[in-house]
């Protein structure tokens, strides 16, 4: 058989697999936990945004079970690192997927809710928003669900790949600040963002 005949073959046998068989090949999500070290975040007496979003990001990697894809944390201890830091950190990795997560604090205490945040007007504004989506709808009713929106968070505006601002609730808010700051919430949330990459990606 014509080498160049034997070769098209073997694009086509190779064409035709792959086609069948699909490289598995694992997802980068990048977690941040906004704040930390000086920066304490959104504060209520002892309880901290830093910390909060330090336990959930941890749990977040210990819980992911799913062998495609590899959860890193932007930062893992109680750290000053600048939004300008983090980001230039971030896109040297160039992740499938950064869930940047915070709290906020309000002076309603009736404020509560889980929002998730996209760019607008970004090259990966409608990837991010099918995950921003994914993350509120997976959150158990529980928890009141905003709309997601869009918004021009230095984080998310000089990322170079899809990104989600998850505000996980209000401190100042009774029913968060419990999920928030306990051990059984905190396990759950994580749980469901866990739930929610797996599902988007
Ligand atoms: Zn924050």
């Amino acid at each position: 058989m014509n080498r160049v005949i034997k070769f098209s073959i073997v694009i086509l046998a190779a064409v035709f697999l792959s086609a069948f068989y699909p490289a598995r090949e694992e997802k980068l999500v990048v977690i941040d936990p906004g704040h930390g070290g000086a920066d304490a975040g959104a504060r209520l007496d002892e309880i901290a945004e830093k910390d909060l979003t330090l336990a959930i990001a941890e749990k977040l990697q210990k819980f992911n079970s799913d062998t495609r894809i590899k959860i890193v944390l932007s930062r893992n201890t109680d750290h000053l690192k600048t939004l300008k830091e983090r980001v230039e950190e971030i896109n040297l990795l160039k992740p499938d997927l950064l869930i940047s997560l915070h709290v906020s604090t309000h002076e309603n205490v009736n404020e509560q809710g889980i929002q998730a945040t996209v760019c607008a007007n970004k090259d990966y504004e409608s990837v991010s928003s099918v995950v921003a989506e994914n993350l509120v709808a997976s959150f158990p009713d529980a928890f009141e669900k905003q709309p997601v929106q869009a918004g021009n968070y230095f984080i998310l505006r000089n990322l170079d790949s899809p990104g989600v601002l998850l505000n996980m609730g209000y401190l100042s808010n009774e029913h968060d600040r419990a999920y928030l700051s306990s051990e059984a919430g905190q396990n759950e949330i994580a749980n469901t963002i866990v739930t929610a990459i797996q599902k988007s990606l």
